[in-house]
């Protein structure tokens, strides 16, 4: 219903030949065959496809935990109507939590209502998805670059049909320190973007806007953190501190390629700008256009 409204690349747009997908893509596949085949037609375009170790921690700590939850819910309340109840009206509406787990609830499950055997094609699906597990992740690219971060979170691994992305620990002895320094120059810049940035309005519920961003929560966090890891790096060896700098991570992860597939906005934007990299927008609604945002050149 949704692929014929998708635009083509603008005439002027030259798409690179490689494009690089952050955690949003993949996730988006997981919504059901329109999202799949929409996200699909676009990788089709490019010649070479990419995606980050960080980005496959982030699809396994995030979907894969998700999965095995509803899965153990199904089975102990005995159908998916219980299930959509409980997620409805017994978890706490506030904690985000919640609000994690209806989304996703609704993203995976949500095809198999109004079906004689939903629950049956519910457990199967989130069985299905197990068993692939993190592998869905290289599927689908050519490379999952690493780069070298040493992030004892991000490079261990397992049979595909486990999930070690689980937690990030309290042991977790990260050596994202050592990356950080050979990446060091990148990531001040970032740090730089971000604090040339303005405030955001105040009580502000609008959205970043692509044209003229502004410093989000999360962005600020990130400038905050780098800024402190330049002095002792030292921080950085938690896999609950390097968490909070997931996508200015995955960012620099994506360097050299020359377009990243998004469907963020918030961070996105400033991160392509400083990446120059082409920014693949995907918004959350089936029926809008992929958009092409160019920062491969820097404006003036
Ligand atoms: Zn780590």
């Amino acid at each position: 219903m949704s692929s014929e409204n998708s635009v083509e690349a603008l005439p002027d747009i030259k798409l690179p030949m490689e494009v690089f997908l952050d955690t949003s893509i993949h996730l988006a596949r997981l919504r059901g065959d329109d999202w799949e085949a929409k996200v699909d037609g676009e990788l089709a375009k490019f010649g070479f496809k990419g995606t980050g170790s960080y980005v496959k921690l982030e699809y396994g700590n995030q979907i894969l935990t998700q999965a095995k939850y509803y899965l153990k819910e199904l089975k102990r309340r005995g159908s998916l109507e219980k299930l959509a109840d409980h997620i409805n009206n017994n978890l706490i509406p506030t904690l985000s939590d919640h609000r994690r787990k209806s989304l996703w609830f609704f993203n995976l499950l949500r095809r198999h209502f109004n079906h004689p055997d939903d629950t049956e094609r519910a457990v199967s699906s989130l069985r299905v998805l197990l068993h692939h597990g993190t592998a869905a992740v290289n599927d689908i690219c050519d490379d999952v670059h690493d780069g070298g971060i040493g992030c004892n979170w991000a490079t261990q691994d397992g049979p595909k049909w486990t999930n070690p992305y689980v937690s990030p620990g309290t042991k977790a002895n990260c050596s994202l320190g050592q990356f950080f320094d050979e990446h060091r120059e990148l990531f001040l810049k970032i740090k730089v973007a971000i604090d040339d940035l303005p405030d955001p309005p105040p009580k502000t519920r609008s959205r970043q806007s692509l044209e003229s961003p502004w410093k989000t929560e999360q962005l600020s966090g990130f400038a905050d953190l780098i800024g402190l890891a330049c002095e002792d790096p030292t921080l950085l060896r938690k896999c609950k501190t390097c968490a909070c700098l997931a996508d200015a991570i995955i960012a620099v992860q994506s360097d050299g390629y020359k377009s990243m597939f998004t469907m963020d906005i918030g961070e996105s934007t400033v991160l392509c700008r400083v990446l120059r990299q082409l920014h693949i927008l995907l918004r959350n609604d089936l029926d809008a256009p992929i958009e092409y945002h160019d920062y491969r050149v820097p404006s003036p």
